[in-house]
């Protein structure tokens, strides 16, 4: 640590320091952060030198309402093929006849979908938001679970997978519009087809929601979804290492409805330097080094899971089948958030998370979430997660002690590992 940030960002980034050096000395600032920490929220990642200059080009400049060759704006000459480019490999690496980059991020990628499928007071089905579904899945705080009637699905209690039979009598019982699979905080392999089933059983479109696995099923290392939801809808910017955006995923029998949902039913001009960056994410996402990518993210996970659960951690549904891990603190008798806190004290970046069935208020949990993305992205392995799993365990002992020194030494390690480990992007 003997740059200082500003140097760093005045050589970086010369026009912003010249212009605005408070703001310049926050993103400064933020880079040293990423630098030196070890970053384990699992929807966060580091994207590629490519992929942030590709979102900071003049692509910004342009307004063009509409899709490829039907705009409402002249001088669409290039950034009709920027969208064409990320629409064609899109499909190609999700194996889809259709594809939608616009939506702004997840959020309104997901309100799309209710806008094309549902109208308001309908019926609506998703996992609830303290098993390990998104808010956008018809939970009550959000605008899909008040305009629709969100119906919610969990996991079991002594399995903390996804009772499916469970889902089977709700959809049959309350003949929801629209299902959504996945979820924000599932350690286990969604099961897409037995989804399928019960969602033609009961006239439902189905939705997988990938957000957070979509860079390994393009990797290889997670199962497809496609032949058996109707729609993909998925964030860019976690797995799939991209920028914050999203997209929408169909079979062509979809593209109408879900086109017009996105333009003009909610949003207006696409975000056009984001589509470009998307277009380079998903070049990168199709080479052979990304499917080692994602198979390495899915061997980290495991093995820290392995040595959290040998150092007796309590995990939801035991372990992991993806990039994300779920560890319920109670045993420790270390509320969530006080570890999250602490760990950040230490240079380990997590957050605090609800467990299912948690006895705990959602804005203090039981839990912490973890994942191995961003570390991966860094060139971690397998050999390492050991060691990330002992740093937690004495971040954790420590929350319980109020004892800062012995953070302060963990956050020393982490600063040391890291920095022979430079992350993608990242000028320190
Ligand atoms: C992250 C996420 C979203 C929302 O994405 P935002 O870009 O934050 O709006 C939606 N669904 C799932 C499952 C997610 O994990």
């Amino acid at each position: 640590m003997t740059t200082t940030a500003a140097t760093d960002i005045a050589a970086t980034h010369p026009a912003l320091s010249a212009a605005d050096p408070e703001l310049a000395a926050l993103v400064g600032a933020e880079e040293r952060l990423q630098a030196d920490t070890l970053r384990l929220i699992p929807s966060e990642n580091y994207v590629s030198a490519a992929v942030l200059e590709a979102s900071g080009t003049v692509l910004q400049n342009k307004y063009s309402e509409g899709y490829p060759g039907r705009r409402y704006y002249e001088g669409q000459q290039n950034v009709d093929r920027v969208e064409a480019l990320a629409v064609a490999r899109a499909k190609a690496l999700f194996g889809a006849d259709h594809a939608n980059v616009q939506p702004y991020s997840g959020s309104p990628a997901n309100l799309a979908v209710y806008l094309a499928f549902a109208e308001p007071g309908d019926a609506v089905m998703g996992m609830a938001l303290p098993m390990g579904g998104h808010l956008t899945h018809g939970w009550g705080v959000s605008a899909t679970g008040s305009w629709f009637r969100g119906v919610q699905y969990g996991v079991r209690r002594d399995t903390g997978l996804v009772d499916l039979d469970e889902v089977r009598d709700l959809a049959l019982k309350e003949r929801p519009k629209v299902i959504f699979c996945g979820g924000t905080a599932l350690p286990r392999t969604v099961d897409f087809a037995a989804f399928g089933e019960i969602a033609r059983e009961a006239g439902a479109v189905l939705v997988a929601d990938v957000a957070h696995v979509a860079g390994l099923i393009a990797g290889g290392a997670h199962p497809s979804p496609a032949g058996h939801v109707d729609v993909i809808s998925t964030t860019t910017h976690k797995t799939l290492r991209g920028p914050r955006g999203a997209m929408l995923l169909s079979r062509e029998e979809h593209a109408r409805a879900l086109d017009r949902a996105v333009f003009p039913g909610l949003q207006g001009g696409p975000h056009n330097q984001t589509t470009a960056a998307i277009a380079v994410a998903l070049r990168e996402a199709a080479q052979p080094s990304f499917r080692t990518y994602a198979h390495a993210v899915v061997a980290n996970a495991k093995a820290l899971a392995e040595a959290l659960l040998a150092r007796g951690f309590d995990l939801v549904s035991g372990g992991t089948d993806n990039h994300l891990i779920l560890m319920d603190l109670t045993s420790r008798q270390v509320p969530g958030k006080t570890a999250a806190k602490a760990l950040d004290r230490a240079g380990i970046v997590v957050n605090h998370n609800t467990v299912p069935y948690d006895p705990r208020k959602p804005f203090d949990p039981s839990g912490i979430r973890i994942g191995t993305p961003a570390l991966t992205s860094r060139g971690l392995g397998t050999a390492h997660m050991p060691r990330v799993a002992d740093w937690i365990d004495r971040g954790v002992t420590a929350a319980g002690r109020g004892d800062e020194d012995a953070l302060a030494a963990i956050r020393a390690e982490v600063a040391d590992l890291m920095a022979a480990f430079p992350a993608p992007g990242l000028p320190v």
